[in-house]
């Protein structure tokens, strides 16, 4: 399956100069949109994982249906206050200001393998705070996993130590 080929990118959006990579048309192509949560499974395969965690938004859609096809949990990674529940939460640098996400503190227990994952590698600043949130919970992450790396980006280097996979480069 040629992913590349399914993923759209969209020039000067959501400002000029960022080319984004819209996954929707990836999304709404069935036998695109399995051929890619079987791929990432594979990879989750490997390392046995209790849970599989996905980033708001589109790590949702990525991470929900991996944990289903495994038969494993699916915990989300908000957005400061959407989780009803106590709650720890971590900061993260954007290219301009601040930004934190929260998970659940009961969402895993110490010990539990995680396996992350979301749309798009660009800094690794999501999935670096993601990472901590779960280790903060005395969880292990195992492996995080995207559908596209934007190589140019150096994320893997924030990455380090990680056993990181990707479906597409750019
Ligand atoms: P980062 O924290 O820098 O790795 O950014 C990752 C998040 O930003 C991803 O979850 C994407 O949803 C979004 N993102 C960054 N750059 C792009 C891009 N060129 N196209 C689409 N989404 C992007």
């Amino acid at each position: 399956m040629d992913f590349k080929e399914k993923i759209r990118v969209i020039p000067d959006f959501p400002k000029p100069g960022i080319r984004f990579k819209d996954i929707t048309t990836l999304l709404q192509d069935g036998e695109a949109f399995q051929a890619a949560i079987n791929t990432l499974n594979d990879f989750a395969r490997k390392h046995d994982a209790d849970i599989i965690a996905g980033p708001e938004s589109r790590g949702f859609l990525l991470a929900a249906p991996m944990a289903y096809a495994l038969g494993k949990g699916f915990v989300p990674v908000r957005k400061p206050g959407k989780l009803p529940g106590e709650t720890i939460s971590q900061e993260y640098s954007l290219e301009y200001g601040k930004d934190s996400l929260e998970i659940h503190k009961d969402s895993v227990k110490p010990g539990q393998k995680v396996i992350i994952a979301d749309d798009l590698l660009a800094t690794g600043g999501t999935i670096g705070s993601t990472i901590q949130l779960f280790e903060k919970l005395g969880a292990e992450v195992v492996g995080v996993c995207f559908l596209i790396e934007l190589s140019y980006l150096n994320g893997r280097e924030k990455l380090k130590g990680y056993d990181v996979f990707s479906l597409v480069q750019y």
